[in-house]
């Protein structure tokens, strides 16, 4: 039996088989080789058998999603025959007699950088493709498994950490729980256990290799413990927690389809948070009101290139269909920072957080936010669809948004395309947006207040980084006042205002957040009935 203490983002226990997700390996190392003919054969080798991977990737893909997202497979098997690339790794394998991992990572490297730097776009595009099939093509020489996210069983997934475009990838109904050595409690991964129900450590200090794909696992997100290969007494009272748990969500689930009221008779909209169209599914079993954040940046993650309109309007479809009628808010693209896309070519930046990410990207590169607002001017005709902007600063910055939503409207109007009028609203996660919320107010429709940013830019403490997690104090005062003051601000015009950030399912402020005069708090799925409870059992209120 071996435990660890970690982290516990989610308060829920499993058990089941954990499977190890392989570590990120360091720089690919450089060596003399002696036999360049051999080196080279190598090559031919990991690219046959790299070939015969896609080619099993692209038929599982062909069933799942369909042939044209299957078609990046096929590409992929192309480039890897391409005699410009294979003709730079044998190169550099005879003329400096370097062993073929480090060829094919310089080769991968050099064409990436070439293609990123092309005017086209779709050829740019390629960079990612070109690094894809090196990363392949080097796991398979240096002996290492394929890191195949979408084909495992249902387990515990353990990881040294998990990149949201990771995380995106894979099947949900196949993870039991995240244990992770590294990430902070506010990443996006800790944000999608709490999403799906699922326990998630963070922080465990494992030895990734002293823990096997299969060994058997119980995750306490009450204790924050895992345990492999646990011993019979605590299988016996993990079962018995877990029967407990069960029973505990079968009494909220009395709950369902009640309203959200104080015995007072002070209500409030209670709106699920969600990543994809798949997560509807947790949105309707819990009974939200509607959706509050739908965080359409995940439609970009873990591909190869742009969504396009078309695709983007088939999810903002489907979900506004599959919602009927209630509200579903969705945010545009609010990319950088953690959430980094190879196809965008953000390049490194010292400060991500602070950095060209989310509406900045959208203003300086209109074309890629007129393609969303498209898709999503267009989608307003099969439901409730309201629009809302991330990273707000500046009064300019709502200006210059709606200079572009009218060229839009104008250009669907010329198309004779038709679309409603959506409610248009702003995020509050900046202490500038919150400073101005009364000039702002006067512009926007709604606030939804995103304290994730809002504390990390308060308290200068980056959300990520792990050592800051003590320091990362969403209940400090300043932080509560600027709440009172977003919605104070908002009413004094009329307008509503609510919380989409993680603080909003914060249990302990929920009657705070009450007498505050909140209009809405959007929560995890899994958080819905819990508040709604807290709600209906206030009381002064
Ligand atoms: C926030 O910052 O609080 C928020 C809801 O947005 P995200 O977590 O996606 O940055
Ligand atoms: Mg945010």
């Amino acid at each position: 039996m071996m435990q660890f203490s970690g982290k516990s983002v989610y308060k829920g226990i499993v058990l089941g088989p954990a499977a190890v997700l392989g570590k990120e390996e360091g720089p690919v190392r450089r060596s003399k080789i002696e036999d360049a003919q051999a080196e080279i054969g190598r090559v031919g080798a990991a690219g046959e058998q790299a070939k015969e991977q896609l080619q099993a990737l692209y038929d599982k893909a062909v069933k799942e999603v369909g042939e044209a997202s299957a078609a990046i497979f096929e590409v992929h098997q192309m480039m890897l025959e391409d005699d410009d690339y294979l003709d730079s790794i044998h190169n550099m394998i005879r003329t400096e007699m370097v062993n073929a991992e480090y060829a094919v990572a310089v080769t991968g490297d050099n064409f990436s950088e070439m293609f990123a730097a092309m005017d086209d776009d779709y050829m740019k595009a390629r960079a990612a493709d070109v690094k894809d099939i090196s990363n392949r093509l080097i796991r398979i020489l240096e002996g290492r498994g394929e890191a195949d996210l979408t084909s495992m069983e249902p387990a515990v997934i353990v990881a040294d950490d998990l990149s949201p475009s990771e995380t995106v990838q894979m099947d949900k109904e196949k993870i039991l729980a995240f244990v992770t050595v590294h990430g902070s409690t506010n990443s996006h991964t800790a944000i999608l256990a709490r999403m799906m129900n699922i326990p998630a450590l963070i922080g465990v200090p494992l030895e990734l290799d002293k823990i096997r794909t299969g060994m058997i696992a119980v995750v306490d997100g009450f204790e924050g413990t895992v345990t492999f290969e646990p011993d019979e007494a605590l299988l016996k009272s993990a079962r018995e927690k877990m029967e407990e748990e069960q029973e505990k969500l079968r009494l909220l689930d009395d709950l369902k389809g009640k309203e959200n009221v104080t015995p007072g008779g002070r209500k409030i909209n209670l709106y699920a948070n969600i990543g994809s169209v798949s997560d509807v599914g947790y949105v309707l079993e819990n009974d939200a009101g509607g959706i509050g954040l739908f965080r359409s940046e995940f439609l970009y993650l873990g591909r190869d290139s742009f969504p396009t309109e078309e695709e983007q309007f088939q999810a903002y479809r489907q979900v506004a269909q599959t919602m009927a009628g209630k509200k579903v808010i969705i945010r545009t693209l609010d990319i950088g920072a953690d959430k980094q896309v190879d196809y965008f070519s953000l390049g490194q930046e010292e400060n991500p957080a602070m950095g060209y990410r989310a509406i900045r990207i959208c203003l300086k590169q209109p074309d890629i936010f007129k393609t969303q607002l498209r898709a999503l001017f267009r989608a307003t005709m099969y439901g409730n669809i309201s629009i809302m902007y991330p990273m707000i600063t500046s009064v300019e910055e709502v200006e210059k948004i709606f200079k572009i939503v009218k060229e839009v409207r104008e250009e669907l109007d010329a198309a004779e395309i038709p679309y409603h009028d959506p409610e248009q609203g702003i995020m509050i996660e900046t202490p500038a947006a919150v400073m101005i919320s009364d000039e702002l107010a006067e512009l926007v429709d709604f606030f939804s207040i995103g304290t994730n940013d809002l504390t990390q830019y308060t308290l200068a403490v980056d959300r990520q980084n792990e050592k800051l997690d003590d320091f990362y104090d969403p209940h400090h005062k300043a932080i509560l006042r600027m709440i009172r003051m977003v919605v104070d601000n908002a009413h004094k015009h009329g307008k509503w205002a609510g919380i989409c950030g993680e603080l909003g399912a914060d249990l302990e402020l929920t009657e705070e957040f009450v007498r505050m005069g909140l209009d809405e708090l959007s929560v995890a799925p899994s958080m819905i009935l819990k508040i709604r409870k807290k709600v209906r059992e206030m009381p002064l209120l």
